[in-house]
């Protein structure tokens, strides 16, 4: 069966599908023949479980979210000092393709527009060994082979897969992209741009030229999530620093034009491509991967901003919200063995019976404030162990707050059991389960009833365990 996530993400996938605004980008030729209809979400949590609908294996080009990854990249080949002073980290409140620099410094504003990401590109290519950059192409050539070879193999190492170029795309841009090779002469009339402008806008158009797919943006953004560690390969790609001060940069320029209004109402920090992907990233937690060819005015994903939001709002993901760390919400699991038996009287026969069959209960003690990525992983920890449970006894009695997405989870969870395998007894004592202050459920157990009691003691929890694995039992011959 589904799980109550990927519930979620269907959801979300209906609420965007009947968007048909905006237009697939053309001014490169060859983008404008991809299939607008096309729509995908993606999801990878802080263990790197990936849950996806959708389109969420279909390639598409990487396109501006690539300035992320190089400008990771040139941080962590050229050190911060040599990128800082090369690029600005200022918003610039523009368009992508603005031709525009800061006055006092001449330096591009910052690496999420083309000028600032077309310099961090020019810094990955290298001089030959006299220190000379390559000034013709028969002499770039080569130089620009090298260079994108490790561009290719960090997206590669980032998304946990061998990536390829898409030469089409590619031919298509380098044929037509004239404002890129004016924004590059431009910074070179300067008298500070790192390489030939010709070469740099070459490696550019190259590293936007990349086939990823929603999965492979969520694994990317995943392993920025996790502090530069791709949480699928346990690869470290770049240090905590590296991944933190690209996570700013996302947060203030990602979104170009329209950084403030998704700052505000999503909260994420995220960067799109005009292929029609967003790469989102909530710290410390997850990484997300939307991808819909059709684009606003801004040259951002319509549905894809619609997906983020919606993510954001229904899972309770605004980085502002996100009280505490997901991965401490599960204190610890274990059997009804080790449970002393409750202190009721039982028939021999019953006794026996619980005697050999107590390891058929399972207690989840839970911790902390619960949001999703925490109760998430209690979702897919209870899936795993459900063949080997007939009663599930969740302790709430050390969880604080529960916001709503999580509440949710958890009653959608208790009620898609009840027809399966599994009784439910909750311990709950200050009502979080049901809102803050509300007084706690009386049981509502009795064999072959209803299979969901919330108590508030864990005396009587142990008690109505033991008589739903009997009444189970019974039913079951
Ligand atoms: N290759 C594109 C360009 O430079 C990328 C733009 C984008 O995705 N916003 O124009």
């Amino acid at each position: 069966m589904t799980s109550v996530v990927e519930q979620y993400l269907a959801r979300i996938e209906s609420g965007c599908l009947p968007l048909d605004a905006g237009a697939v980008a053309d001014y490169i030729p060859e983008l404008a023949s991809v299939d607008a209809t096309t729509f995908a979400v993606s999801l990878v949590v802080h263990d790197g479980h990936v849950y996806s609908v959708g389109d969420s294996t279909l390639e598409f080009t990487i396109q501006s979210i690539s300035k992320a990854l190089t400008y990771a990249l040139a941080l962590r080949d050229r050190g911060v000092e040599v990128v800082d002073a090369h690029i600005g980290v200022e918003p610039s409140g523009e368009a992508f393709n603005e031709i525009s620099v800061d006055h006092r410094t001449r330096r591009p504003r910052n690496p999420m527009i083309n000028a600032g990401a077309i310099t961090a590109t020019a810094l990955l290519i290298r001089p030959d060994k006299d220190g000379q950059q390559p000034t013709t192409r028969e002499e770039w050539a080569p130089v620009l082979d090298t260079a994108f070879a490790s561009i290719l193999e960090f997206y590669s190492g980032c998304a946990g897969r061998q990536l390829s170029m898409d030469r089409a795309v590619y031919a298509s841009e380098m044929a037509t992209g004239s404002r890129n090779r004016a924004i590059a002469y431009m910074l070179q009339s300067f008298g500070v741009f790192p390489s030939h402008p010709q070469a740099a806008v070459d490696l550019y158009v190259r590293q936007c030229s990349v086939r990823v797919t929603s999965d492979d943006l969520a694994v990317i953004g995943s392993t920025f999530a996790n502090g530069g560690v791709n949480p699928r390969t346990g690869r470290r790609m770049v240090d905590g620093q590296i991944a933190r001060r690209v996570l700013s940069v996302m947060t203030t320029c990602g979104m170009y034009d329209g950084a403030g209004d998704w700052v505000t109402t999503v909260g994420l920090p995220a960067k799109s491509g005009v292929g029609g992907g967003i790469l989102a990233v909530l710290p410390g937690q997850l990484g997300i991967g939307v991808f819909s060819p059709r684009l606003d005015e801004h040259g951002n994903s319509v549905r894809g901003v619609r997906a983020c939001r919606l993510l954001s709002e229904d899972l309770g993901l605004h980085m502002f919200t996100v009280a505490r760390e997901s991965r401490v919400t599960i204190r610890s699991v274990y059997d009804g063995r080790e449970l002393d038996p409750a202190a009721t009287e039982r028939s021999v026969r019953d006794a026996t019976f619980l005697r050999a069959h107590r390891e058929r209960i399972r207690v989840l003690e839970l911790q902390g404030d619960l949001t999703f990525s925490g109760v998430e992983s209690v979702v897919r920890r209870v899936e795993a162990l459900q063949n080997r449970t007939d009663v599930f006894l969740i302790d709430l009695s050390r969880v604080g707050v529960v916001d709503d997405v999580s509440r949710r989870l958890l009653v959608a969870l208790l009620r898609t059991r009840r027809d399966g395998a599994a009784g439910w007894v909750v311990v709950d004592p200050d009502g979080v389960l049901s809102g803050h202050g509300a007084p706690p459920r009386a049981p509502d157990s009795t064999p072959g009833g209803d299979d969901v009691a919330v108590t508030s003691s864990s005396a009587e929890a142990v008690e109505i365990a033991e008589t739903m694995l009997l009444g189970r039992a019974e039913r079951s011959g």
